[in-house]
């Protein structure tokens, strides 16, 4: 479908995407962070501490499962940095969840708080565990004592976690309700994500997804494209992929493809995305659905449209497939679907890629909407939410548009100089003690 996209990329990008370095999440951020903070005007120490989480807890979670045996699972919180705020981000129950994992997530949520001007800070965490093989009452138990064990190192003014892979508004309820048992009173804010029936925000399950179309949409503006002419591919039809797909669908670009774990579909003329329902609203009903043409989702991946929206896993565009990626422009729905080596080889060719701290940060933008009616102990009807959103993120897309603008620079790169330049200055302002 070949379309123009006329901003040049820098070409002094460290094109070192050495096929033999491992790229982790932490990883793949580090060496973000180095290559963004060439651009930026702050002390290389504060780069250097940047590259540190602040603390990383590990705990042991046991669980009684239904059988009446008893499994210990590992989880983890890592908290990077809290100049601007409390840690915020993300909890996973993912078989993948490790230290390291959750040290590079938690990362790039501080870098997203500060494209957002959030005043907060990076945190993520999670449980090594398959939440497909636990029963209700087991993730029950399991969410409780995860609470329990992260108890000292959570709560509204320190640390506020959130959903995450294999989590949600449920796990969200369990904990709140855990972590407000033994603190003796109810303290909503300890976790946003939450159902709104106990504290949490209209629209912020669909934020991260609305967020994504909102970022899609103001750069198919950017290039000047035709929205009406614009096919998008979306890898992942769970919360964040299938609000995106919607949105734009609604709003007029042609959604050709979507998938879900087993298997993507594809409609030339565009499916009706209202019509598929997401992973997360039945399984297997994405690639069950009687379309046109069924795809592989690394078909998917290599699909010839304009617009391409990975919304799954992280590490799916790597330096294996990258050659075959035909789509004009990209749009990071899930955290780090793209890897440093397979970044820098767009960027040489030309593709522009907008990077997930910017395009998904409305989860974590309505997180900090329902911290602020939780503490003032006020709802926002869900249009307020719709607006409030729709004003954050075009303000985080003016900033990191105007250093694309004015520096020549990636789009990633850009997100970071507005992100490094805000916490640097911070850290700066506060100094370091003693
Ligand atoms: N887990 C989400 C993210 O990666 C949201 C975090 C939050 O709302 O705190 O952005």
């Amino acid at each position: 479908m070949s379309k123009q996209t006329t901003t040049e990329t820098g070409a002094d990008a460290a094109a070192d995407g050495d096929a033999t370095e491992p790229e982790s999440a932490l990883a793949n951020a580090r060496r973000q962070l180095e290559r963004a903070a060439a651009h930026v005007d702050v002390d290389s120490g504060v780069i250097e501490r940047l590259k540190h989480p602040t603390k990383l807890q590990q705990v042991s979670v046991p669980l009684r499962r239904d059988d009446g045996s008893l499994e210990v699972f590992t989880g983890f919180r890592a908290q990077h940095d809290d100049v601007r705020g409390p840690y915020k981000g993300g909890i996973r129950f993912h078989p993948h969840v490790n230290a390291e994992e959750c040290i590079g997530l938690s990362m790039w949520m501080t870098w997203k708080c500060a494209v957002m001007d959030l005043p907060f800070g990076g945190g993520k965490g999670g449980v090594a565990v398959d939440p497909k093989t636990l029963s209700e009452e087991e993730r029950e138990r399991l969410t409780r004592r995860l609470a329990e064990e992260l108890r000292d190192v959570v709560g509204p003014k320190q640390d506020v976690p959130a959903p995450d892979m294999g989590t949600g508004p449920q796990e969200m309820a369990w904990f709140m309700d855990a972590y407000s048992m033994q603190e003796g009173e109810t303290m909503p804010g300890v976790v946003t994500g939450k159902p709104p029936v106990i504290g949490g925000s209209y629209g912020r399950e669909e934020a991260p997804g609305r967020s994504v179309a909102i970022i899609t949409r103001e750069a198919i503006d950017y290039y000047d494209w035709d929205i009406e002419d614009t096919t998008v591919a979306v890898q992942g039809f769970g919360s964040v992929g299938a609000n995106a797909a919607r949105r734009l669908d609604e709003w007029g670009a042609k959604v050709v493809a979507v998938s879900d774990v087993d298997g993507a579909i594809y409609d030339e003329n565009g499916l009706d995305t209202q019509d598929v329902e997401g992973h997360d609203e039945r399984p297997g009903m994405v690639s069950g659905y009687d379309a046109p043409e069924s795809l592989s989702n690394e078909e998917l991946l290599e699909l010839d449209v304009d617009v391409l929206i990975p919304a799954a896993i992280g590490n799916v565009i790597t330096q294996e497939n990258v050659d075959d990626i035909q789509a004009d422009l990209i749009v990071e729905g899930a955290n780090g679907p793209t890897t440093f080596a397979a970044d820098t080889i767009l960027e040489e060719r030309g593709v522009p890629v907008v990077p997930d701290i910017l395009a998904n940060a409305g989860g974590v933008t309505v997180s900090y909407f329902e911290w602020l009616q939780d503490i003032n102990r006020r709802k926002w009807s869900l249009d307020r939410v719709h607006e409030e959103l729709e004003d954050e993120m075009l303000k985080a897309w003016n900033a990191v548009r105007d250093e694309v603008d004015a520096r020549d620079l990636s789009w990633r790169d850009a997100a970071y100089v507005v992100a490094l330049t805000r916490i640097g200055t911070a850290k700066e302002t506060r100094g370091l003690w003693p």
